[in-house]
């Protein structure tokens, strides 16, 4: 999960609202792009996937998440390893902070946008569906205790859900979150992806359903232009567990993913390990 999701966070990076002209030219698939205007390096992973680490870090530690345990994740993870892609009020936010207690006293958490939904896949673990909405309402409501911010986060949580526990066929992927969810998840998405958290975690559901394999998903999800990094990491990391999506990722991501203390290796170990906390949730 972890890993395809910072393959599409990273490819999506290269693109992330930039030009139209820019993305047909370069959504080929033939590698990591350096982005137009930003200087985030051609490889590296962003906010969506540095705070699903935190979220899946605190679901495999020995105690239930908590309010504290997962404010206090979002800014170690930061801290031990601060890297941009951030937006950048919560970027400046993020740095001026020391702890998880210090977050939840200063944070304004009302805010539409994809925070919440972008770090709540490893929520799809749990194997009861009122835990994934909980948990996940929980982790989504610190910075952004909105209808809408909650309810795109329990969408994306229930993506991958969806997919772990085998729930039925991916065409049918909208209307069983429309089940659990209110919100339009069934209608395709055919525009660029907006700032808000419907919006990305839509144009996921969109291209997991029309896509038949991971490079075409990978393309799909760039090509609606926008906020397409997360929009490719939640399409990605939900996927990954998807048996009707065949894993076809590139090479040239694999290999040009970041290899640093926190890059291929690690997040290879933190999959292992939600898949093991995930098999001991089942017994
Ligand atoms: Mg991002």
């Amino acid at each position: 999960m972890l890993l395809q999701m910072a393959i599409g966070d990273a490819y999506g990076a290269g693109f992330e609202y930039a030009p139209p002209d820019f993305v047909l030219t370069h959504n080929k698939l033939s590698g990591y792009v350096q982005h137009p205007k930003h200087a985030l390096k051609p490889g590296v992973y962003t906010d969506d996937t540095q705070m699903s680490i935190a979220n899946a870090e605190v679901i495999c530690s020995q105690n239930a998440p908590t309010r504290e345990s997962l404010a206090d994740a979002y800014v170690a993870c930061f801290k031990r390893d601060q890297r941009e892609g951030y937006a950048g009020g919560f970027y400046k936010f993020l740095c001026s902070i020391a702890d998880g207690s210090e977050l939840l006293a200063r944070i304004k958490p009302d805010s539409n946008k994809s925070g919440g939904a972008m770090r709540a896949l490893p929520f799809g673990i749990y194997p009861k569906l009122e835990t994934v909405k909980e948990l996940t309402t929980l982790q989504a409501a610190i910075t952004h205790n909105t209808t809408d911010g909650i309810n795109a986060a329990v969408a994306a949580a229930l993506m991958s859900h969806y997919f772990l526990y085998g729930l039925g066929a991916k065409k049918d992927l909208g209307t069983f979150i429309e089940k659990h969810v209110p919100g339009d998840w069934s209608t395709p998405w055919n525009e660029k992806v907006n700032e808000t958290g419907i919006a990305s975690v839509r144009a996921a559901i969109t291209a997991v359903i029309a896509s038949k394999d991971m490079t075409d998903l990978l393309h799909r999800c760039v090509a609606f232009t926008g906020d397409v990094d997360t929009a490719a990491a939640l399409a990605a990391g939900a996927a990954a567990a998807c048996s009707e999506i065949a894993d076809n990722t590139p090479e040239v991501l694999i290999k040009g993913l970041e290899t640093g203390p926190y890059g291929y290796d690690f997040l290879v170990e933190l999959d292992s390990k939600l898949a093991a906390k995930m098999k001991s949730l089942r017994n």
